[in-house]
């Protein structure tokens, strides 16, 4: 991938929106290549991680080309906020959608008409009706753009139906450019993308998949409740994150449970009834300090840019889940957290939920691949990003420095004898019992069970009494893990040995296992906040800002992020700005909110200001 600032010519029409518009200082990655390129009239294919920047690449377009931009997105909510925000900018832009009123419809197709409107975000079902096509017909037209356009794909994971007909755009249209934006980076997936959107020709635009300000941390479970609870709270007090989970009831279970505890939790699941669901969700994207303990159910759609951490209690299905799930927080691009607990349990669950699943045995062979490429990535003793980035196509020859193997390596211990020992008390006691009675047998502990197989007798009875039940359930987890032994999934969970082991028993390899860690606190302080970093005037600054940004936010009934961002907020109380002309220097201020909040937030700083200096 050549430079991109190098290799494109400076776009000053651009530039001045990216800055008078929407204020920021410059383009990200390839963002100016990307609005280049469809200014200029070409199509694009854009693959950028979630948080990247991908509207902006054509919300600028929208704006430097003559007539009307149509947005393509499937969710009305994100629609919405979209909107919302725009507005807030001062551009024109609507949702055009079965939600509204007759008349507000009217209004909005009488706006495209006029070409007042700048942009106009539509859902795939309702643009390829023929109503809708030959409204757009007597329309000038910008360009399409078709976000979250994996949906056309059946070998993506959220393959949508009313997508397909977007493949009529090219031939009802061939001279308005489309841009086709996806953060889903697997190969076959972007090649039927293109297909179906008969983009084969277009300029791609790939990004690359890192999200330097996640920091990734796995724990090891114990009392998973207990490890959250000092999570939420040393970690992310009055802060918005959310908690996924595997089942409903444990959802719900969970946020019970952290409301007892004082903390503003709330559950989010398919069970609940629409309007608990609405309500939730609106909570989450307006309130601060929400804690969201959710199923997968929760996040396609939500746009919140400033979710301080997810949370999995559970171990999710593959690599490309625990991606997109992680990648929901710290859009805004400030530090955020994505913290998992991970024990012998999830991969029980994991295994039982595959082979109890009605996939055919192709597609099962499929989710054992993706599980097994999960647990490695739990028992990683290297670079955690490196490994995902590795996963997706992208090499890294340097370690991150912000994953928790890098800021605190875990100790690695020459396991082989201990090893051979538990492989060997598996085989001994018939590769039928599960980790308890094992580990049990290890220790030399006998119940009646152990006499009565006459297994009190075997050579492998209390050889393994020099490590504690904690210790070796570590052990056993990660030689399932790794696949010298396998679980049956019968309920039971009896360990059997596994292919690996073979070579192992016989004394060929050696086995190098991660040293169990009680504390999983990386060494240096938790990705919080910035402003956990300021001074206490600075601090006190900073409060007023936020106060003043809530009672705007409540005034008008927008989320407070829709007026300013944290990150525009830090930089204010940083720099200290008290003329229009140093606000505007400010990224996040461009000329419209310059012109609806810079009076207040100037007068704010002012006076705190003045606070300090008394
Ligand atoms: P995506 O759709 O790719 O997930 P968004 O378009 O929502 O990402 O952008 C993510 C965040 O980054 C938004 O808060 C957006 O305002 C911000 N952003 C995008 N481009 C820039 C830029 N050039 N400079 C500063 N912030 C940007
Ligand atoms: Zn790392």
């Amino acid at each position: 991938m050549n430079n991109p600032e190098s290799s494109i010519p400076a776009n000053p029409e651009a530039e001045r929106i990216l800055r008078e518009t929407f204020g920021y200082q410059s383009f990200r990655g390839r963002q100016a290549e990307i609005v280049a390129a469809v200014a200029a009239g070409n199509d694009a294919f854009v693959l950028m991680p979630t948080g990247g920047g991908k509207s902006l690449c054509y919300q600028i377009p929208a704006l430097l080309r003559p007539g009307l931009a149509v947005v393509v997105s499937p969710l009305i909510a994100l629609m919405a906020d979209q909107v919302t925000a725009l507005r807030q900018l001062g551009v024109a832009a609507a949702v055009l959608n079965s939600s509204l009123s007759a008349e507000d419809q009217a209004a909005i197709e009488r706006d495209m008409q006029a070409g007042s409107l700048d942009l106009v975000y539509i859902a795939p079902e309702r643009l390829m009706q023929p109503r809708t096509l030959s409204l757009l017909g007597e329309c000038e037209l910008a360009l399409f753009a078709i976000d979250e356009a994996h949906c056309v794909s059946q070998w993506g994971h959220d393959f949508r139906p009313e997508y397909m007909q977007l493949s009529g755009l090219a031939e009802g249209f061939p001279n308005i450019p489309r841009i086709a934006l996806t953060a889903t980076a697997d190969p076959r997936t972007r090649e039927e993308i293109r297909q179906r959107l008969s983009l084969q020709r277009a300029a791609g635009f790939v990004h690359s998949f890192d999200r330097p300000n996640i920091r990734y941390r796995v724990a090891e479970r114990g009392n998973a409740k207990q490890q959250l609870l000092r999570f939420l709270r040393d970690e992310h007090p009055d802060q918005a994150g959310i908690v996924y989970c595997l089942s409903r009831r444990k959802t719900d279970d969970i946020a019970a449970w952290l409301r007892e505890q004082g903390i503003d939790a709330l559950a989010y699941h398919a069970g609940l009834d629409r309007e608990q669901r609405t309500t939730h969700q609106a909570r989450f994207q307006r309130g601060e300090a929400v804690v969201m303990v959710a199923t997968v159910a929760f996040g396609m759609g939500i746009d919140k840019p400033d979710v301080r951490f997810v949370v999995h209690l559970d171990l999710p299905a593959s690599i490309e889940a625990y991606y997109q799930e992680t990648g929901r927080g710290g859009r805004d691009g400030e530090p955020a957290d994505a913290w998992m607990l991970y024990g012998l349990q999830d991969v029980v669950q994991r295994r039982r939920m595959i082979e109890e699943g009605d996939a055919p045995e192709a597609r099962k062979r499929v989710e054992r691949h993706k599980l097994d490429a999960m647990l490695s990535y739990c028992e990683l003793t290297s670079c955690r990003r490196q490994h995902l980035l590795a996963y997706f196509g992208e090499n890294r020859d340097h370690a991150c420095g912000n994953c928790d193997t890098c800021l605190n390596p875990p100790q690695t211990w020459d396991a082989t004898d201990t090893a051979r020992k538990a492989l060997s008390a598996v085989y001994r006691t018939g590769q039928r019992f599960g980790t308890g009675y094992v580990i049990d047998h290890l220790q030399g502990q006998a119940d009646e069970r152990a006499e009565r197989q006459g297994h009190t007798r075997l050579s492998t009875f209390g050889v393994g009494d020099d490590l504690g039940v904690k210790e070796w359930r570590a052990v056993l987890r990660q030689l399932v893990a790794l696949g010298y032994l396998t679980m049956d999934i019968d309920g039971y969970g009896g360990l059997r040995l596994g292919d690996n082991c073979r070579a192992l028993l016989k004394g060929e390899t050696r086995l190098q296992l991660r040293q169990l860690r009680t504390e999983d606190r990386p060494a240096r302080r938790a990705a919080g906040s910035a402003a956990e970093d300021l001074d206490a005037a600075d601090r006190r600054l900073w409060d007023r800002l936020r106060d003043l940004r809530k009672r705007l936010s409540e005034a008008q009934e927008v989320p407070p992020y829709v007026i300013f961002h944290d990150r525009t907020l830090l930089a204010m109380v940083t720099h200290k700005p008290t003329t229009e002309q140093a606000l505007l220097a400010i990224d996040g201020v461009g000329q419209k909110k310059l012109e609806s909040y810079g009076g207040d937030f100037l007068a704010e700083m002012i006076e705190g200001l003045a606070e300090v200096a008394d």
